[in-house]
């Protein structure tokens, strides 16, 4: 990376110095020009996927008001993992941030109007998180304050890991850019616990999945692309930063609104229309004692 260039882009010799001086972070902070406001990203987010929600707010309000009932215990996944109680469902509420970290901001009010919290996790191959035009990884530093709002807000910020894609599309080492992610979010005052598997179709065309990257859920192993090899199931979960992986937590239902329509653990999806009834009819059928994970996209709602 040329850090001359990229100051001189930016036009800020504080952000050379920093960078030249404490050498901490080889995720470089993007510079604050026009391309990258805040605004301009959201706008480039909006217009590429505000179309494709197919759940109201309304219908996201429905769904907290079944779980704002008492015999239901909502939590972030971190709080989820340790808390048993079999006089209560215990419900832990996630969400995967694929591309929309704004309609993912108007959930958490919504969780919040409820006295709820959950946990998101950010894509860090998305759009909104970084761009390659001026090096190999500069983050967008003015989305920090999304990241900050969504934690204070959210409860628990998590990372939606796709190292696998990361390493073989834009020549990563995952492990080292895992590490220097977490101290990144750390120091923003964003602790982080965990991370979710994002279930990229690169990946999964590879005939991997993003989790066998962690030796705790795969023997190590290899395989060729584009001419380079490269590794996996190598370091353990706690060797890349994280206390869990979301899908290893003991949970014995799962309802998700995958794909745009809700599915249910167990449940033969044929069987029925995909709609937020079909969810909330599970719940309600749910006994105490039975540990829920709920995930949705932010993508999938906001529908006007
Ligand atoms: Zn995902």
């Amino acid at each position: 990376m040329d850090l001359f260039r990229l100051a001189r882009y930016s036009g800020c010799a504080l952000l050379l110095l920093l960078m030249v001086s404490c050498d901490v972070f080889a995720i470089l902070f993007a510079p604050l020009d026009p391309e990258s406001t805040l605004d301009e990203i959201e706008r480039r987010v909006r217009l590429r996927n505000d179309t494709r929600a197919v759940f109201t707010y309304d219908e996201y309000r429905e769904l907290m008001q079944e779980l704002a009932g008492e015999h239901y215990m909502v939590l972030p996944m971190d709080s989820f993992r340790i808390t048993f109680d079999t006089t209560r469902i215990v419900v832990g509420m996630r969400h995967d941030i694929d591309c929309h970290p704004f309609n993912a901001l108007e959930m958490a009010d919504i969780e919040n109007s409820f006295g709820m919290q959950s946990t998101y996790y950010i894509l860090h191959s998305a759009e909104y998180y970084w761009t390659a035009s001026e090096g190999p990884f500069v983050r967008f530093a003015v989305m920090d304050t999304i990241y900050r709002q969504l934690a204070e807000k959210a409860g628990e910020i998590g990372v939606h890991n796709n190292l696998i894609e990361m390493m073989t599309r834009y020549d990563i080492e995952p492990l080292s850019f895992q590490l220097e992610e977490i101290e990144y979010y750390a120091a923003l005052d964003i602790p982080i616990y965990g991370s979710a598997a994002h279930g990229s179709e690169d990946v999964t065309e590879l005939g991997l999945s993003n989790r066998m990257i962690y030796a705790d859920f795969s023997e190590y192993g290899t395989f060729d692309y584009r001419g380079k090899t490269y590794e996996y199931g190598r370091y353990s979960l706690g060797e890349f930063g994280f206390q869990y992986e979301a899908l290893a937590i003991d949970y014995d239902k799962f309802i998700s609104d995958s794909g745009g329509r809700w599915s249910i653990s167990g449940v033969n999806d044929q069987s029925h229309d995909g709609s937020l009834g079909v969810a909330i009819q599970a719940l309600q059928s749910f006994e105490p004692g039975d540990r829920v994970q709920i995930l949705t996209h932010p993508v999938w709602w906001g529908r006007e």
